[in-house]
Protein backbone atom coordinates (compact mmCIF):
# COMPACT_ATOMS: atom_id res chain seq x y z
CA UNK A 1 0.00 0.00 0.00
CA UNK A 2 3.04 2.31 0.58
CA UNK A 3 4.51 1.07 -2.66
CA UNK A 4 4.94 4.80 -3.96
CA UNK A 5 7.36 5.33 -1.22
CA UNK A 6 9.63 2.24 -2.12
CA UNK A 7 12.04 5.03 -3.40
CA UNK A 8 11.71 7.88 -1.26
CA UNK A 9 14.51 8.76 1.77
CA UNK A 10 13.38 7.92 5.40
CA UNK A 11 12.29 11.27 6.29
CA UNK A 12 9.79 11.60 3.36
CA UNK A 13 8.70 7.91 4.75
CA UNK A 14 8.57 8.73 8.33
CA UNK A 15 5.87 11.75 7.29
CA UNK A 16 4.01 9.75 4.54
CA UNK A 17 4.03 5.91 5.69
CA UNK A 18 0.99 4.49 7.39
CA UNK A 19 -1.77 6.64 5.98
CA UNK A 20 -4.99 4.99 5.99
CA UNK A 21 -6.90 4.76 2.50
CA UNK A 22 -9.65 7.51 1.96
CA UNK A 23 -12.74 6.65 4.66
CA UNK A 24 -14.42 8.94 2.96
CA UNK A 25 -13.30 12.15 5.28
CA UNK A 26 -10.74 12.83 3.04
CA UNK A 27 -9.04 13.51 6.79
CA UNK A 28 -4.78 13.72 5.93
CA UNK A 29 -3.82 12.45 9.55
CA UNK A 30 -4.62 8.45 10.29
CA UNK A 31 -7.72 8.36 12.28
CA UNK A 32 -7.93 6.40 15.58
CA UNK A 33 -10.70 3.31 14.97
CA UNK A 34 -11.50 2.06 18.33
CA UNK A 35 -14.05 -0.39 16.66
CA UNK A 36 -13.29 -4.29 18.61
CA UNK A 37 -15.50 -5.57 15.88
CA UNK A 38 -16.57 -4.85 11.82
CA UNK A 39 -19.70 -5.34 9.89
CA UNK A 40 -19.84 -8.62 7.51
CA UNK A 41 -21.70 -8.35 3.96
CA UNK A 42 -22.42 -12.33 4.87
CA UNK A 43 -21.62 -14.83 7.50
CA UNK A 44 -18.03 -15.88 6.93
CA UNK A 45 -17.02 -12.77 4.88
CA UNK A 46 -13.12 -12.01 5.76
CA UNK A 47 -12.65 -9.21 2.99
CA UNK A 48 -12.24 -6.46 5.46
CA UNK A 49 -11.48 -6.48 8.64
CA UNK A 50 -13.02 -9.09 11.10
CA UNK A 51 -11.86 -8.43 14.61
CA UNK A 52 -9.22 -6.24 16.04
CA UNK A 53 -7.39 -9.05 16.97
CA UNK A 54 -6.44 -9.89 13.96
CA UNK A 55 -6.55 -6.51 12.05
CA UNK A 56 -7.41 -3.10 13.17
CA UNK A 57 -6.84 0.21 10.89
CA UNK A 58 -4.91 2.21 13.18
CA UNK A 59 -2.73 -0.35 13.81
CA UNK A 60 -2.13 -1.24 10.54
CA UNK A 61 -1.16 1.40 9.69
CA UNK A 62 1.59 1.85 12.09
CA UNK A 63 2.64 -1.76 11.33
CA UNK A 64 2.71 -0.35 7.48
CA UNK A 65 5.10 2.59 8.73
CA UNK A 66 7.12 0.65 10.43
CA UNK A 67 8.42 -2.26 7.62
CA UNK A 68 8.85 1.21 5.80
CA UNK A 69 10.87 2.71 7.73
CA UNK A 70 12.58 -0.55 7.93
CA UNK A 71 12.58 -1.78 4.57
CA UNK A 72 10.64 -4.90 5.79
CA UNK A 73 7.59 -6.08 4.19
CA UNK A 74 5.48 -6.73 7.02
CA UNK A 75 5.60 -5.47 10.94
CA UNK A 76 3.75 -6.26 13.76
CA UNK A 77 2.88 -4.11 16.93
CA UNK A 78 2.68 -5.10 20.11
CA UNK A 79 1.28 -3.84 23.36
CA UNK A 80 5.05 -3.30 24.94
CA UNK A 81 8.55 -4.34 23.77
CA UNK A 82 8.66 -6.69 25.98
CA UNK A 83 5.53 -8.60 24.57
CA UNK A 84 7.28 -8.28 20.76
CA UNK A 85 10.46 -10.10 23.13
CA UNK A 86 8.30 -12.59 23.76
CA UNK A 87 6.23 -13.40 20.34
CA UNK A 88 9.91 -14.14 18.76
CA UNK A 89 10.86 -16.93 21.90
CA UNK A 90 7.23 -18.12 20.76
CA UNK A 91 8.57 -19.23 17.60
CA UNK A 92 10.88 -21.75 19.93
CA UNK A 93 10.23 -24.60 21.43
CA UNK A 94 11.45 -26.67 24.56
CA UNK A 95 15.17 -28.20 23.64
CA UNK A 96 16.28 -24.57 21.50
CA UNK A 97 19.12 -22.75 22.78
CA UNK A 98 19.53 -19.03 21.90
CA UNK A 99 23.21 -16.91 21.94
CA UNK A 100 22.61 -13.24 22.96
CA UNK A 101 24.81 -10.17 23.68
CA UNK A 102 25.95 -10.07 27.48
CA UNK A 103 24.89 -6.12 27.59
CA UNK A 104 21.10 -6.78 27.02
CA UNK A 105 18.65 -4.59 28.24
CA UNK A 106 17.39 -6.06 31.89
CA UNK A 107 13.84 -6.93 31.03
CA UNK A 108 14.62 -9.09 27.94
CA UNK A 109 17.82 -11.07 30.35
CA UNK A 110 14.72 -11.20 33.10
CA UNK A 111 12.30 -12.90 30.22
CA UNK A 112 14.97 -15.52 28.96
CA UNK A 113 16.29 -16.30 32.29
CA UNK A 114 13.98 -16.15 34.98
CA UNK A 115 10.79 -17.68 32.64
CA UNK A 116 11.90 -19.23 29.97
CA UNK A 117 14.39 -21.73 31.50
CA UNK A 118 11.35 -22.80 32.72
CA UNK A 119 10.08 -24.07 29.48
CA UNK A 120 13.56 -25.99 28.19
CA UNK A 121 14.93 -22.65 26.46
CA UNK A 122 18.52 -22.11 27.29
CA UNK A 123 20.57 -19.10 26.97
CA UNK A 124 24.21 -18.20 26.36
CA UNK A 125 25.74 -14.95 26.60
CA UNK A 126 28.49 -13.57 24.99
CA UNK A 127 30.32 -10.22 25.04
CA UNK A 128 29.67 -10.25 21.08
CA UNK A 129 32.36 -7.58 19.62
CA UNK A 130 34.01 -10.24 18.06
CA UNK A 131 31.13 -11.71 15.84
CA UNK A 132 33.07 -15.24 16.12
CA UNK A 133 31.81 -15.10 19.79
CA UNK A 134 28.29 -16.57 18.71
CA UNK A 135 29.86 -18.60 16.31
CA UNK A 136 31.36 -20.24 19.42
CA UNK A 137 28.69 -20.64 21.30
CA UNK A 138 26.49 -22.17 19.04
CA UNK A 139 25.62 -25.63 19.11
CA UNK A 140 22.99 -27.42 17.24
CA UNK A 141 20.15 -26.33 19.06
CA UNK A 142 20.95 -22.94 18.50
CA UNK A 143 18.07 -21.56 17.26
CA UNK A 144 18.37 -17.57 17.74
CA UNK A 145 21.35 -15.27 17.76
CA UNK A 146 19.73 -12.07 19.89
CA UNK A 147 21.74 -8.67 19.53
CA UNK A 148 21.34 -5.45 20.64
CA UNK A 149 23.92 -2.53 18.96
CA UNK A 150 24.57 -0.02 20.31
CA UNK A 151 24.54 -2.36 23.88
CA UNK A 152 22.66 -1.20 26.73
CA UNK A 153 24.25 0.64 28.90
CA UNK A 154 27.98 0.73 27.86
CA UNK A 155 27.04 1.85 24.42
CA UNK A 156 29.02 -0.89 22.15
CA UNK A 157 28.38 -2.29 18.58
CA UNK A 158 28.00 -5.50 17.60
CA UNK A 159 28.30 -6.18 13.93
CA UNK A 160 25.08 -6.88 12.48
CA UNK A 161 26.38 -8.27 8.87
CA UNK A 162 29.05 -10.69 10.38
CA UNK A 163 27.08 -11.92 13.09
CA UNK A 164 23.73 -12.67 10.69
CA UNK A 165 26.26 -14.02 7.80
CA UNK A 166 27.18 -16.84 10.48
CA UNK A 167 23.81 -17.41 11.50
CA UNK A 168 22.94 -17.96 8.14
CA UNK A 169 25.22 -20.47 7.75
CA UNK A 170 23.93 -22.38 10.13
CA UNK A 171 20.59 -21.58 9.51
CA UNK A 172 20.25 -19.58 12.49
CA UNK A 173 18.10 -16.72 12.97
CA UNK A 174 19.74 -13.26 13.71
CA UNK A 175 17.14 -11.07 15.87
CA UNK A 176 17.98 -7.10 16.47
CA UNK A 177 16.83 -5.15 19.08
CA UNK A 178 17.00 -1.71 17.11
CA UNK A 179 15.43 0.23 19.97
CA UNK A 180 18.56 2.25 20.56
CA UNK A 181 19.50 3.20 17.14
CA UNK A 182 16.13 3.05 15.47
CA UNK A 183 15.70 3.10 11.56
CA UNK A 184 16.71 6.28 11.07
CA UNK A 185 20.48 5.09 12.40
CA UNK A 186 20.49 1.74 10.77
CA UNK A 187 18.76 -1.25 9.38
CA UNK A 188 19.59 -4.92 10.26
CA UNK A 189 17.38 -5.69 7.57
CA UNK A 190 19.65 -4.31 4.82
CA UNK A 191 22.24 -6.11 6.78
CA UNK A 192 21.20 -9.71 6.75
CA UNK A 193 19.32 -9.63 9.91
CA UNK A 194 15.95 -11.47 9.75
CA UNK A 195 14.03 -10.14 12.62
CA UNK A 196 14.02 -6.47 14.05
CA UNK A 197 12.83 -5.32 17.48
CA UNK A 198 11.71 -2.08 18.68
CA UNK A 199 10.49 -1.11 21.47
CA UNK A 200 8.27 1.89 20.73
CA UNK A 201 8.14 2.97 24.29
CA UNK A 202 11.52 4.66 23.28
CA UNK A 203 12.57 6.73 20.46
CA UNK A 204 9.58 5.70 17.97
CA UNK A 205 6.90 6.56 20.03
CA UNK A 206 9.51 9.58 21.23
CA UNK A 207 7.40 11.53 23.97
CA UNK A 208 7.33 9.30 27.14
CA UNK A 209 3.99 8.57 26.77
CA UNK A 210 2.86 5.14 25.46
CA UNK A 211 4.45 1.74 26.21
CA UNK A 212 4.76 -0.52 22.89
CA UNK A 213 6.87 -2.93 20.86
CA UNK A 214 7.11 -4.05 17.10
CA UNK A 215 8.62 -7.20 15.16
CA UNK A 216 9.70 -6.05 11.08
CA UNK A 217 10.63 -8.61 9.07
CA UNK A 218 11.11 -9.76 5.08
CA UNK A 219 10.62 -13.17 4.80
CA UNK A 220 7.01 -14.51 4.50
CA UNK A 221 6.87 -17.32 6.49
CA UNK A 222 8.64 -15.91 9.02
CA UNK A 223 5.87 -12.78 8.90
CA UNK A 224 3.17 -15.74 8.78
CA UNK A 225 4.33 -17.25 11.96
CA UNK A 226 4.00 -13.82 13.99
CA UNK A 227 1.26 -12.71 12.89
CA UNK A 228 -0.30 -16.30 14.29
CA UNK A 229 1.51 -15.71 17.28
CA UNK A 230 0.58 -11.64 17.47
CA UNK A 231 -3.60 -12.94 17.33
CA UNK A 232 -3.71 -16.66 18.82
CA UNK A 233 -1.48 -14.85 22.12
CA UNK A 234 -3.33 -11.24 21.74
CA UNK A 235 -0.37 -8.94 23.04
CA UNK A 236 -1.24 -6.14 20.52
CA UNK A 237 -0.92 -2.74 20.97
CA UNK A 238 -4.26 -0.53 20.96
CA UNK A 239 -5.73 2.20 18.64
CA UNK A 240 -4.89 4.94 20.67
CA UNK A 241 -1.10 3.87 21.28
CA UNK A 242 -1.08 3.15 17.80
CA UNK A 243 -1.93 6.45 16.68
CA UNK A 244 0.50 7.80 19.37
CA UNK A 245 3.38 6.02 17.43
CA UNK A 246 2.23 7.14 14.55
CA UNK A 247 2.21 10.59 15.65
CA UNK A 248 5.73 10.11 17.15
CA UNK A 249 7.50 8.20 13.82
CA UNK A 250 6.51 12.12 11.76
CA UNK A 251 9.60 13.39 13.65
CA UNK A 252 11.89 10.94 14.30
CA UNK A 253 14.28 11.82 11.47
CA UNK A 254 14.17 15.16 13.04
CA UNK A 255 14.53 14.37 16.69
CA UNK A 256 17.25 11.90 15.90
CA UNK A 257 19.72 14.06 14.15
CA UNK A 258 19.20 16.89 17.06
CA UNK A 259 19.24 13.84 19.70
CA UNK A 260 22.93 12.58 18.09
CA UNK A 261 24.18 16.36 18.17
CA UNK A 262 23.36 17.00 21.64
CA UNK A 263 24.78 13.66 22.46
CA UNK A 264 28.13 14.07 20.55
CA UNK A 265 28.82 17.39 22.38
CA UNK A 266 28.04 16.39 25.78
CA UNK A 267 30.10 13.13 25.11
CA UNK A 268 32.76 15.64 24.16
CA UNK A 269 32.12 18.04 27.20
CA UNK A 270 32.44 14.83 29.33
CA UNK A 271 35.62 13.80 27.94
CA UNK A 272 36.99 17.18 29.40
CA UNK A 273 35.89 16.41 33.28
CA UNK A 274 38.26 15.28 35.59
CA UNK A 275 35.77 13.36 37.99
CA UNK A 276 35.38 11.05 34.63
CA UNK A 277 37.11 8.00 34.39
CA UNK A 278 35.52 6.82 30.92
CA UNK A 279 32.91 7.98 28.60
CA UNK A 280 30.83 5.64 26.72
CA UNK A 281 29.54 6.64 23.11
CA UNK A 282 29.92 5.12 19.96
CA UNK A 283 32.68 6.40 18.00
CA UNK A 284 33.92 8.92 20.01
CA UNK A 285 37.70 7.52 20.36
CA UNK A 286 38.01 6.50 16.57
CA UNK A 287 35.18 9.63 15.70
CA UNK A 288 33.99 6.41 13.15
CA UNK A 289 30.87 4.75 13.52
CA UNK A 290 31.66 0.96 12.23
CA UNK A 291 28.84 -1.42 10.93
CA UNK A 292 26.77 1.03 8.61
CA UNK A 293 25.30 3.01 11.44
CA UNK A 294 24.82 6.64 10.13
CA UNK A 295 25.09 8.42 13.93
CA UNK A 296 25.62 8.03 17.07
CA UNK A 297 22.31 8.29 18.80
CA UNK A 298 21.41 9.40 21.85
CA UNK A 299 23.09 7.72 24.65
CA UNK A 300 25.96 8.52 26.75
CA UNK A 301 27.41 6.35 29.55
CA UNK A 302 30.42 7.75 31.78
CA UNK A 303 32.04 6.48 34.87
CA UNK A 304 32.50 8.84 37.31
CA UNK A 305 35.43 8.96 40.24
CA UNK A 306 33.09 8.41 43.16
CA UNK A 307 31.70 5.72 45.77
CA UNK A 308 28.07 4.35 45.86
CA UNK A 309 26.70 7.04 47.85
CA UNK A 310 28.21 9.85 45.91
CA UNK A 311 27.18 8.26 42.52
CA UNK A 312 23.44 8.38 43.92
CA UNK A 313 23.61 11.88 45.03
CA UNK A 314 25.14 13.20 41.58
CA UNK A 315 21.96 11.84 39.87
CA UNK A 316 19.43 13.72 42.40
CA UNK A 317 21.20 17.16 41.74
CA UNK A 318 20.68 17.65 38.18
CA UNK A 319 18.07 19.95 37.26
CA UNK A 320 17.00 19.17 33.61
CA UNK A 321 18.12 15.94 33.12
CA UNK A 322 15.15 13.92 35.09
CA UNK A 323 15.91 10.61 37.75
CA UNK A 324 13.61 8.21 35.53
CA UNK A 325 14.12 5.14 33.93
CA UNK A 326 13.23 4.99 30.12
CA UNK A 327 14.82 6.76 27.09
CA UNK A 328 14.00 8.73 23.62
CA UNK A 329 11.80 10.96 24.82
CA UNK A 330 12.47 14.54 24.01
CA UNK A 331 13.49 15.42 27.82
CA UNK A 332 16.73 14.39 29.02
CA UNK A 333 16.80 11.69 31.56
CA UNK A 334 19.84 10.26 33.84
CA UNK A 335 19.96 6.81 35.30
CA UNK A 336 22.00 5.09 37.52
CA UNK A 337 22.34 1.38 35.92
CA UNK A 338 23.66 -0.41 39.37
CA UNK A 339 20.88 0.76 41.37
CA UNK A 340 18.09 1.09 38.72
CA UNK A 341 17.95 -0.38 35.31
CA UNK A 342 20.32 -2.95 36.25
CA UNK A 343 20.25 -3.44 39.70
CA UNK A 344 18.44 -7.20 39.66
CA UNK A 345 22.05 -7.78 37.91
CA UNK A 346 24.33 -9.04 41.52
CA UNK A 347 27.58 -6.94 41.55
CA UNK A 348 29.92 -9.75 41.21
CA UNK A 349 28.37 -10.65 37.67
CA UNK A 350 27.83 -6.69 36.55
CA UNK A 351 31.08 -5.02 38.18
CA UNK A 352 33.28 -7.39 35.37
CA UNK A 353 31.24 -6.30 32.70
CA UNK A 354 31.79 -2.37 33.30
CA UNK A 355 28.62 -1.94 34.87
CA UNK A 356 30.09 -0.15 38.14
CA UNK A 357 28.62 1.63 40.60
CA UNK A 358 30.32 4.70 39.48
CA UNK A 359 28.31 4.11 35.45
CA UNK A 360 25.96 6.81 35.01
CA UNK A 361 23.52 6.28 31.77
CA UNK A 362 22.29 9.35 30.04
CA UNK A 363 18.88 9.84 27.60
CA UNK A 364 20.22 13.12 26.16
CA UNK A 365 16.64 15.08 25.00
CA UNK A 366 15.76 17.79 22.42
CA UNK A 367 16.73 20.69 25.04
CA UNK A 368 19.68 23.17 24.31
CA UNK A 369 22.29 21.18 24.61
CA UNK A 370 24.36 24.58 26.13
CA UNK A 371 21.80 24.57 29.07
CA UNK A 372 22.05 20.51 29.67
CA UNK A 373 26.10 20.94 29.65
CA UNK A 374 25.61 24.08 32.20
CA UNK A 375 23.11 21.45 34.54
CA UNK A 376 25.75 18.80 34.73
CA UNK A 377 28.91 21.56 35.27
CA UNK A 378 26.75 22.58 38.34
CA UNK A 379 26.06 18.61 39.49
CA UNK A 380 30.16 17.96 39.03
CA UNK A 381 30.68 21.39 41.14
CA UNK A 382 27.98 19.51 43.87
CA UNK A 383 30.18 16.60 43.55
CA UNK A 384 33.19 18.28 43.74
CA UNK A 385 32.46 20.12 47.58
CA UNK A 386 31.41 16.81 48.73
CA UNK A 387 34.72 14.96 47.80
CA UNK A 388 36.62 18.09 49.36
CA UNK A 389 34.83 17.98 52.11
CA UNK A 390 35.55 14.42 53.01
C1 LIG B 1 12.74 -0.59 26.80
C2 LIG B 1 13.44 -1.64 26.05
C3 LIG B 1 12.87 -2.91 25.86
C4 LIG B 1 11.53 -3.28 26.48
O1 LIG B 1 10.48 -2.52 25.94
P1 LIG B 1 9.17 -2.11 26.78
O2 LIG B 1 8.44 -1.27 25.82
O3 LIG B 1 9.62 -1.39 28.01
O4 LIG B 1 8.46 -3.38 27.11
C5 LIG B 1 13.58 -3.83 25.13
N1 LIG B 1 14.80 -3.54 24.61
C6 LIG B 1 15.37 -2.34 24.78
C7 LIG B 1 16.72 -2.08 24.19
C8 LIG B 1 14.73 -1.36 25.51
O5 LIG B 1 15.32 -0.16 25.69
Amino acid sequence: MDDHLKDKKIATRAVHSGRVPNDGTNSVTTPIYPSSTYRMAFPGDESGHVYSRWSNPTRNALERSLASLENGSHAYAFASGMAAVSAVMNLLKSGDHVVAVEDLYGGTHRLFEKLLGNFGINFSYVDGRAPSDFEKAAKDNTRLFWIETPTNPLLRLIDIQAVAERGHARDILTVVDNTFATPFLQQPLELGADIVHHSLSKYLGGHCDIIGGALIVRDETLAERLFFNQYAVGAQLGPFESWLVLRGIKTLPVRMERHCENARKIARYLESVDLVEKVHFPGLDSGRLPNAMKGPGGMVSFLVKADFEQVKAFVTSTQLFVLAESLGGVESLINHPASMTHASIPREVREPRGIGDGLIRLSVGLEDADDLIADLKQAFEALRRQLVAR
